[in-house]
């Protein structure tokens, strides 16, 4: 069984053939798929992707991510706030939120430096949230995972899951030891990705989750192509070979993983 911690099935390019890629992804083997939402429009259609789908169980997450700041308004918190409690049981985590401070979106340092502190103000904001709701938290987090790490240790009750792992060995190391899993996706076949691969080899694998973030972070064969969850077959062979590792074994592991760190409640129950 492989399990997607980190696929955005809401999205409007999946709106056409969702049931196809369902049916793709448990021909591949994926029985679990964990739907993290970017921004208050999208969490209604998250919350109905709720339950079982062509043989795979989806289960949502709601967040406000850092990359859309500019669309986030400060009631989307409190919004939140209400969602979290009325859906108590049925949310896999608050996600996808963090810091993202890479210079792509910004021309302008002064522009980048007034994002940053809003950012920040967000993502303690929805930090808060977890912890009232007692929920893991799925982590964006670019360029900034020291400052991620320092303001986790605030929140030393709060774990989950770092998508898209692009940190060092060392600050992997403190995600873990505060209960973080490290999400490990396509870009682990990308050749230019040496590092990651050699990282993700020596990282314990009960600290490892699969995810395709699709419809982005193509593998390498599908680059620049719309991606899909039933890669995530894909990322599990990459590992084990850089790990040298049964696929049987990183299937089971992983899988095991995303049910121990997110809150995968049976959506199929009343
Ligand atoms: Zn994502």
């Amino acid at each position: 069984m492989l399990t997607d911690s980190h696929c955005h099935l809401d999205f409007n390019v999946f709106h056409h053939d969702r049931a196809i890629q369902l049916h793709q992804a448990f021909s591949a083997g994926v029985r679990r798929i964990v739907v993290p939402s970017v921004a208050r429009q999208y969490w209604q259609r998250t919350l109905q992707l709720s339950g079982e789908f062509c043989g795979v169980r989806l289960y949502p997450a709601l967040g406000l991510h850092p990359f859309f700041i500019a669309e986030h308004s400060k009631n989307d918190l409190n919004i939140l706030d209400s969602l979290l409690a009325q859906y108590s049981g049925r949310i896999a985590g608050v996600g996808e939120i963090g810091l993202d401070f890479s210079k792509k979106k910004y021309d302008e340092e002064s522009v980048l430096q007034d994002s940053k502190e809003q950012q920040l103000e967000l993502f303690e904001g929805q930090l808060m949230l977890a912890q009232k709701h007692k929920l893991p938290v799925i982590l964006h987090v670019v360029k900034a995972h020291d400052q991620t790490l320092k303001l986790l240790r605030q929140y030393p009750d709060v774990n989950g899951v770092v998508h898209a792992y692009s940190g060092s060995l060392s600050q992997a190391e403190q995600y873990i030891k505060q209960g973080f899993k490290i999400g490990v996706g396509g870009a682990i076949t990308w050749p230019t990705a040496k590092k990651k691969r050699e990282l993700f080899a020596l990282l314990p694998l009960e600290s490892l989750v699969l995810e395709t973030d699709a419809p982005d972070m193509a593998p390498d064969g599908l680059k620049g192509q719309r991606n899909t969850p039933d890669q995530v077959a894909l990322i599990a062979r990459f590992l084990a070979e850089c790990r040298d590792e049964p696929e049987s074994l990183i299937h089971r592991v992983t899988s095991d993983n995303v049910e121990q760190v997110l809150q995968l409640t049976d959506p199929c129950s009343p």
